[in-house]
Formats: C-alpha cells, structure tokens, sequence
C-alpha cells in the first residue's frame, strides 16, 4: 500500500477528529475510514478489508448492503413513496406493521398494539415508560444492574452504568435497580443455579415488602440476554418466574429487544426462548433493515394513553418500513434463525476450547449470535466464587490486535472487560472460522505483548 493511500486516510481521521464531538466513541477504536461495505466485510480508504463483527451494533442483521434491503429500498424509490410522513398512513406502513404482527407470538397477534417512535432504541424506551404509566398510574420503575436502554435521560437512569451518569443530575426519578442473575459475578456470591433463584426470591420478596421503600411501580423493564452490559443471558427459568411474579401483581413487563429482536439469539423474539410472552415489547436496530427505526409493542389493554401521549417527527422513515419489511421475510422465509443457532453453537464451541487454554478467559457466554467473552486480571485477587477480577486493558489489547489482524470486535460489561461478537446473522460457517482464527491469534498476540503483563496465563 502506499503511503500515498494511508496519507489519505490519515487526512480523513484527522478532519473528522477535529470538527466532530468529544463524545464520539467508535472512532477511537477503529481508526477508519469506511469506503465500501458488503456482507459481513467493510473496506477502507486504503483497501484493507476487515471483518465486521460489529455490525452496526447488531443492526444490520443481514449484513451491509444485502441486496434484499437494497432492491426493496430501489423498488420503494421508483414508486415514488413519499420518504417521510410522519404516522400518516401509507401501503408500506400497513404491510409492514402486518408483517411485524404476524411474527408475534399467538397471544398477542390480534391483542396488541403498536406505537411508531423516533428512530433510535432510546426513544422508544422513553415510550415505553410514558405507556405502562399511564396504564398503572405507577410512578416508580423497576430496572436491572448492569442493564442497557439508551442515551437519552430517561433511558440513561434506567441504565446501570454509572460512568455516564455521574455528572447529570435529574435523571428520571423513581428508578430502582434489581439483582440481573448474572451468574458468573453472581449479586448474591453464590453462582451456580443459586444466582437465578435468589434473584427471584428478591424480587418477589420486594414487591410484596411495604417496607420496601419503593412507591408504586408502573413496570419492569429488562433485557433477556444483557448486550452492552457484557452478553449476559438471563437464565431461562429466571425469566419465566420473572413472567409469573408480575403477572401476577398487574405489573407490565417490558422486555428490552433493541438488541435482542429480530433473530439475533436464534428466535426471532428472545422471550420465546423463555416460552413467555410479555406485555410490552421495545424494538429497534435490525428492525429497520439496517435504516433507522424504533416502536413498541404492546398488549392493547394498555393502550389507555392519549392521542399525542408519544409523538416525534421521524415516525414515519418509508425507506425503513421498505428495507425492514424485506428484512423479516427474508429471515422468516430463508431459515436464517437456524444459522443462527448453528453459529451460534459453532462460535461457543471453539471459543470454550480457546478458554481452557488460557486462564485470562474468565468467562465464554451468548444465546445466538450475541456471544461475550470476559477476560480476566490472572494477576489480580479470586471474588469469593473462585473468579479474578475483570481485566478492561486486556480487552483492550485484544481488541486492537484483532482491528491490526483485520476484526472489528467491540468491548463491553463491568469494566469493559467483555469482548462481544454481534455479526451479521447470515455469517456462513466459513466466515465463523475465519473470525475465530483471527480471534485466537489476537488473543495470542495480546497476551504476549508488554502491556498487558500483568495478566500471566
Ligand atoms: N436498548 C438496548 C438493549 C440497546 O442495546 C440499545 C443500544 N445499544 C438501546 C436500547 C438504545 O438504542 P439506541 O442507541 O438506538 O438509542
């Protein structure tokens, strides 16, 4: 390559790093400049190809530029959609809330309804929130450790990062946070089955407390497999007495599928893994066929809030409902759920190998293709189940490897320790082993380097 075409592409970063926000976060990571995308590949300015197992953070379910999404996107040109129109009705839209409808689980395909948002996850969390207030009159909301809803205010308080939320005041009040049986840092100290249990037990035990200290709760909101929070699936049990305590107690249950939904743990809902159904569903991300997208779904006993109650400009994006409408029947028609299962399996298989070969994988987890891998301080003291603590610099130094190998992988959970994996969902069996291969060798090169000695295997 020649130093012409890097220069380029040095000028490229250095333009964007000096007009765009401190608060920018990919780029500091990945230091390119995308040219070309397709599949589960994008190329840069200076040709370098890289596997994205990022994926638009799980938005593009059937990677970039699948050309499904783009010749629905074509057709709806030539047809002269109108791009925009707020929640107006248009042919597109009514087939497209039919088609999310008839992915439904039976209970709530002709008992719910649905709420078009503006287009990011958070915003539909908001209106999620806004929805089970008005039905309950609840003031209080109930939200999980480690939990991830979004950026805005209010989908910031019901998340459980604290970084982000320690220089602002008045986030939405009445938050309470819940033990998430995350059994390999277990809440409790216990781990094995006992981490799911107690975790319900608390739960209920709370609910039914008048002493408790928590007013009146409108709704519990929560992922079934935490995504930013480190790919943490919640225990399938767990989620079916989740179900049944606020069930129950009339207490709407709000599952989170922003990141979830639309086949990424291998159903095209997670809760059906669960076998429940819940009362309001929040979707976002693949949803849109990679374009932006938000709504909520919800049983229609709930649909008790005014006209107006939600409203926001880009309810309406057409080329979305095209690209998204596309997206779900080609998942639902292309037996895509079934790869997903299969590399899910594929991926776990060769990642648990890789554990027992270094001590500084604390921790090999997923349900589909949301999959994390927690690396682990070997140097630092064991927590009272026997694990070391979360090792933040060595992910890091893994997933630099892997971006310099050619891997787009990103970080997440308790001290950004997780290496998380959300490809595409059409990755191909030889596209799994090729991540993989570039993954041990990253995994080897990090460790091996200076900056992580403090991690010895
Ligand atoms: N909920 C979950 C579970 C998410 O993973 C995310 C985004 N990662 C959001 C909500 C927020 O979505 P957005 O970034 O589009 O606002």
């Amino acid at each position: 390559m020649s130093a012409k075409v890097r220069n380029v592409q040095n000028e490229y970063l250095r333009r964007q790093e000096a007009k765009e926000s401190n608060a920018r976060t990919y780029p500091r990571h990945f230091p390119l400049v995308i040219s070309s995308a397709k599949g589960i590949t994008v190329t840069d300015t200076e040709g370098r190809t890289y596997y994205d197992c990022l994926a638009g953070a799980g938005t593009l379910a059937l990677g970039h530029n699948h050309e499904v999404a783009l010749e629905a996107i074509r057709s709806a040109l030539e047809r002269q959609i109108p791009l925009h129109t707020l929640d107006l009705a248009t042919p597109l839209k009514v087939d497209f809330m039919e088609e999310v409808f008839s992915l439904l689980p039976e209970e709530l395909k002709d008992r719910s309804k649905i709420q078009f948002c503006g287009p990011t996850g958070a915003d539909a969390v908001e209106a999620a929130i806004k929805l089970v207030k008005h039905a309950t009159k609840g003031k209080s909301v109930l939200a999980f450790h480690g939990g991830y809803h979004g950026s805005t205010q209010a989908a910031m308080a019901l998340s459980g990062n604290l970084d982000k939320k320690q220089h602002l005041q008045s986030l939405l009040p009445d938050v309470h946070f819940l033990p998430f049986p995350y059994e390999y840092r277990c809440p409790f100290g216990m781990g094995g089955g006992m981490t799911a249990k107690l975790s319900a037990r608390y739960i209920e035990n709370l609910l039914d407390d008048c002493e408790s200290g928590i007013a009146a709760p409108c709704g519990v909101i929560v992922e079934t497999v935490q995504g930013e929070g480190g790919a943490i699936p919640a225990d399938l049990e767990w989620l079916r007495e989740l179900r049944r305590i606020t069930a129950e107690r009339n207490l709407p249950l709000i599952i989170d599928e922003v990141q979830t939904g639309i086949g990424r743990t291998g159903r095209m809902f997670s809760f059906e893994h669960a076998g429940i159904v819940p009362d309001v569903i929040v979707c976002s991300k693949a949803i849109g066929g990679g374009l932006p997208m938000s709504l909520v779904i919800y049983k229609e006993e709930l649909d008790v809030w005014q006209p107006g109650a939600h409203t926001g400009t880009f309810r309406g994006n057409q080329l979305a409902m095209a690209a998204g409408l596309a997206t779900l029947r080609y998942i639902r028609e292309h037996d895509v759920l079934l790869n997903v299962q299969k590399r899910g399996e594929q991926f776990m298989a060769r990642l648990g190998t890789l554990k027992e070969k270094y001590a500084a994988i604390g921790d090999v987890r997923g349900r589909g293709l949301m999959i994390g891998v927690e690396m682990v301080d070997t140097a630092g003291p064991k927590d009272r189940l026997g694990h070391y603590p979360p090792h933040g610099e060595l992910a890091a130094a893994i997933q630099r490897s892997c971006f310099q190998n050619g891997l787009i992988v990103e970080v997440g959970g308790r001290r950004s320790a997780v290496i998380r994996f959300l490809p595409p969902l059409t990755i191909t069996e030889r596209e799994t082993e090729e991540v993989l291969d570039i993954f041990e060798r990253s995994v080897a090169e990090a460790l091996a380097s200076a900056d992580v000695a403090s991690a010895p295997c």
